[in-house]
């Protein structure tokens, strides 16, 4: 053994742990024996145990294989071959963009910096730029911010806590903070300023972070780069700060309940409705207790009051754990709880059991539909009573509505109603009904009514829709429905929070950073965070572009597929992730304002020691409490369900019902385009801007046009001065152009395709000649692509662009150009885009003359404003309207107009309309 007179340093301790070993001993390791005293060994001199050691250092070899050693021909081919693949899905992704005229948030900053580079009046024009929450800044706004602020340039004044850094997933770096303080501090050590006061916590709270954090960063904030952690810091010479501390909520807990030891293997879900269990009860306790917490007593005065429910704020790792705090919060303790981000509309029982009563109504035969319907509130029976009946039918095959009438004949008879109603006057009537006479409500617990209300109001509100646009059929509507909830539309349940109310906060970690709360609990301490999910194939990498973890099948011989690359990712990402990790986990504990609660669930060890995952938060905060001595907390018993809250149980019959007040107001801004196409059919408003759905103008085949020629020819028109003979100069393909510099990105593949770009110069060629484009060059004030915002006196704001204006004498002229036929497009849509292009002008440019027209560059010809008289009042109270109707409805199909309408294939009615079965 090699002499060892002094401690191994990080570097030696392979070879230190291989020579304290041997090869041999290591060798029984892997039958198992002496595995005890060997990962005590190794803790004991590495500081790790033998498979942390391991795992550890696995992506260093991996790495060092993948560079040093021999990879497979078929390796390197997969990775060109992924690598094609991903930059052609950029291209068709940058496409698609275009195409849909959409942007990323990335693009929008990548474009204002091309735009501050290119413009030399822009950088330096802004004598302070101030940037909060710098800490999540990622390297393009980085640049963006370098770019306004040159050096000399101009103050910049950066605010943020590199302890708060949590946009990873937005590539936020905490690289750049430190790179900029490091900046600051060389040039004027003066101009940095540290904020370390804290007004929110209370002073054991804050103990607790310093003590937590001072040992989770002792060796620095990110280990690659230097930064101590920078301890909370109490406003002592407050007068107020003794009082503060006078609140008598318990400021600091862990709840940790441990699973049993084995050989019992309790499930980590099972422990996790242990560890919400004893949340619930410790909030129920607060409250009951009358513990106090820190508030306004409504004058500007702070002062000690009880504790209610919404004073307190669960926080967790991700939404995964709603459904469980959802169990255990409110089915079995009945505690009023408010899940931020809400629920899925869709995924809500009681839209679901809407659907159900649809469909037992469209056909009671149905002995599935009957009895999915008897099991769900709506129907009336005690849970235990349809368990009955549908056991019953199941046992003698009597069919169910029959049980039903024989057995319950009140039930069976509102059924019958309800059926009659929905068969005469549709779907909605009887959802209606079950609303009005409150028995749908009084089936739940009082508080959760005003959400069910909600979301039954908003399936009346669907129900209708379906009326309007498909007709009455029950079964048809059911299916409507059951059809979102199959493609996952991510709706939102109606929102029922208001300010006051009593309840439960849940959140993500995300979603709470900003906010503060009396009382924190931080649930989930169990979660590791994950480089890379289990059996993923394939993974997007920040360093590698994409990386494949094993061969395709076939490629090689079978036991010889597996590949790197993941290794590689996950040691890039590895400490990364871990990192941040710990500093999500700071921004939770930093939200607590007179109590801070750490939760988590462990199973044991076989020695009955709980038990961490690395790198989970559990794993830091084990680490901390048994630093001072004091070992872990004390394992908690699971609890068995509690009785619920007295508060909470269900109403008596005819008890008023709060509604939420009715969805209402208006849009906030309209553009011409969504009023015309509001003017012309509702449904394909909805369908656009409320659904968000991308419906696509449907054009003849032997028709050129589209989105992104028409981009094109707007980009060209705003630049070019109309004259023929100047038109080949803004080819940006022709030598020497320069100008495909300026020609954006996702345009030059459109410049590019000769099927676009000759029909477009033969277009522009010909506007140039006529006497319109003669008229725009000779007039005054011309001016392009002018972006307006017109305040009415009614309220509503109209915004638009308008292509081109100029002045004729006393006469405003306006155009806005078309890139398809005038021909193919119906008159009543364009008639009110141009309408309100009049109103805007002649709000802003006041009584002169106006001439407003569409101009067709296909087909070189213009439409005005039609002759058909309007007054100035009534288009003014119209577009108000329309603010009105586009917030809140409704948005019934214009019938009238589908021969013409150019969304026919995007629209159900529009494709009946075409199957000629309207
Ligand atoms: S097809 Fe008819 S209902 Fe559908 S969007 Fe067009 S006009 Fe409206």
């Amino acid at each position: 053994m090699e002499a060892w007179d002094e401690e191994p340093g990080d570097e030696d301790l392979p070879r230190f742990v291989m020579d304290l070993l041997g090869e041999s001993l290591l060798g029984k390791l892997s039958g198992g024996k002496c595995k005890e005293d060997v990962n005590g060994l190794a803790l004991t001199v590495t500081g790790q145990g033998l498979k942390e050691y391991r795992d550890d250092r696995k992506a260093w070899s991996a790495a060092a294989r993948w560079i040093t050693g021999d990879r497979p021909p078929q390796e390197t081919e997969m990775r060109a071959l992924l690598l094609k693949v991903i930059a052609l899905s950029w291209e068709l992704f940058r496409a698609a963009k275009s195409a849909s005229g959409t942007l990323s948030f990335d693009d929008m900053i990548s474009r204002a910096l091309q735009v501050v580079t290119a413009e030399s009046s822009l950088p330096g024009r802004f004598l302070h730029v101030i940037v909060d929450e710098f800490q999540d800044t990622n390297a393009l706004q980085d640049d963006l911010l370098s770019a306004l602020v040159p050096e000399g340039g101009g103050s910049l004044f950066l605010v943020g806590d590199l302890q708060q850094s949590i946009y990873r997933f937005r590539h936020a770096e905490p690289a750049i903070f430190l790179k900029r303080v490091m900046e600051a501090f060389q040039s004027d050590p003066d101009s940095l300023v540290n904020l370390d006061v804290t007004f929110r916590s209370r002073q054991a709270v804050m103990d607790a972070v310093n003590s937590l954090f001072g040992r989770v960063w002792r060796e620095g904030v990110t280990k690659a780069l230097e930064s101590g952690f920078s301890r909370l810091a109490p406003p002592e010479s407050r007068d107020w700060w003794p009082k503060r501390q006078e609140t008598t909520v318990k400021p600091f807990e862990i709840v940790i309940p441990a699973g049993e030891a084995p050989p019992a293997k309790p499930r980590v879900s099972e422990i996790r409705l242990s560890a919400m269990r004893l949340l619930a009860d410790r909030i129920v306790e607060a409250v009951d207790s009358g513990a106090t917490v820190w508030d306004t007593d409504g004058e500007g005065s702070f002062a000690p009051r009880p504790a209610r429910f919404r004073d307190f704020a669960v926080l967790v790792p991700s939404r995964t754990f709603y459904d469980q705090i959802e169990q255990v919060f409110i089915d079995e303790r009945g505690i009023p709880t408010y899940f931020e981000g809400n629920r899925n509309y869709f995924g809500r029982g009681e839209v679901r059991d809407a659907v159900r009563l649809l469909e037992a109504l469209a056909d009671p035969g149905d002995p599935l539909a009957m009895a999915s319907f008897l099991a769900s509130p709506l129907s009336g029976l005690a849970p235990g009573v349809s368990a009955r009946l549908i056991a019953r039918s199941r046992s003698d095959g009597s069919d169910l509505p029959s049980l039903l009438a024989q057995e319950h004949p009140l039930e069976a008879s509102r059924f019958e109603r309800l059926r009659r109603e929905g068969l005469a006057a549709g779907p909605s009537r009887p959802l209606a009904t079950l609303l009005e006479d409150d028995s749908a409500l009084l089936s739940c617990e009082g508080w959760k009514r005003p959400r069910v209300a909600a979301n039954l109001r908003r399936a009346i509100d669907l129900a209708r829709e379906y009326e309007a646009g498909l007709g009455m059929s029950l079964g048809g509507c059911a299916d409507y429905l059951r059809d979102m909830t199959r493609r996952g539309i991510e709706t939102r349940e109606a929102d029922t929070l208001g300010e006051d109310d009593d309840m439960v906060r849940v959140m993500t970690v995300h979603a709470a950073k900003g906010l503060e709360f009396p009382v924190v609990a931080v649930t989930g301490l169990e979660l590791a965070p994950r480089t890379r999910k289990q059996g993923v194939r394939l993974v997007v990498s920040p360093h590698l572009g994409i990386a494949a973890t094993a061969l395709p099948e076939g490629w090689v011989e079978v036991g010889e597929r597996e590949v790197l690359a993941g290794a590689i990712h996950d040691l890039f990402e590895n400490r990364e992730t871990w990192e941040e990790n710990q500093r999500l986990l700071y921004v939770a504990c930093t939200r607590a304002r007179d109590s801070l609660i750490l939760c988590g669930a462990s199973p044991r060890t076989e020695e009955g020691e709980l038990r961490s995952k690395r790198h989970s938060w559990l794993e830091t905060v084990l680490d901390w409490a048994g630093s001072d001595g004091s070992g872990p907390p004390e394992p908690e018993p699971p609890t068995e369900g509690a009785a619920r809250r007295g508060k909470a149980a269900p109403a008596t019959k005819g008890e008023r019902v709060d509604l939420p007040p009715e969805e209402g107001g208006t849009l906030e801004r309209i553009s011409a385009t969504a009023y015309a196409l509001l003017k012309f059919c509702p449904f394909a408003f909805r369908m656009r801007h409320r659904q968000g759905l991308d419906i696509s103008w449907e054009m003849p085949s032997d028709d050129v046009g589209g989105a992104d020629l028409g981009s094109l020819a707007h980009w060209l028109l705003r630049r070019w001065d109309l004259r023929p003979e100047t038109l080949s100069l803004y080819d940006p393909l022709r030598d020497g152009a320069g100008l495909g510099e300026l020609l954006p990105a996702d345009l030059r593949p459109v410049w590019a395709d000769p099927a676009k770009r000759v029909p477009l110069m033969g277009w522009l060629e010909r506007f140039a000649s006529s006497p319109l484009a003669e008229r725009i060059r000779n007039g005054e004030d011309t001016r392009k692509e002018v972006p307006f915002r017109v305040r009415l006196d009614n309220g509503a704001l109209m915004v638009g662009v308008i292509d081109v204006i100029w002045r004729e004498g006393e006469k405003t002229c306006i155009r806005d150009y078309k890139i398809g036929r005038i021909e193919n497009a119906p008159r009543e849509l364009y008639r009110s885009q141009l309408l309100f292009y009049a109103l805007a002008a002649r709000k802003h440019f006041g009584g002169s003359p106006l001439e407003l027209a569409l101009l067709s560059l296909k087909e070189n010809r213009e439409i005005p404003v039609g002759k058909d008289p309007f007054s100035w009042e009534d288009l003014e109270e119209d577009v108000a309207s329309a603010t009105r109707q586009g917030a809140a409805g409704p948005f019934e199909p214009s019938r009238k107009m589908c021969p013409l309408c150019p969304w026919k294939g995007e629209c159900v009615l529009g494709r009946e309309w075409t199957k000629g079965a309207l």
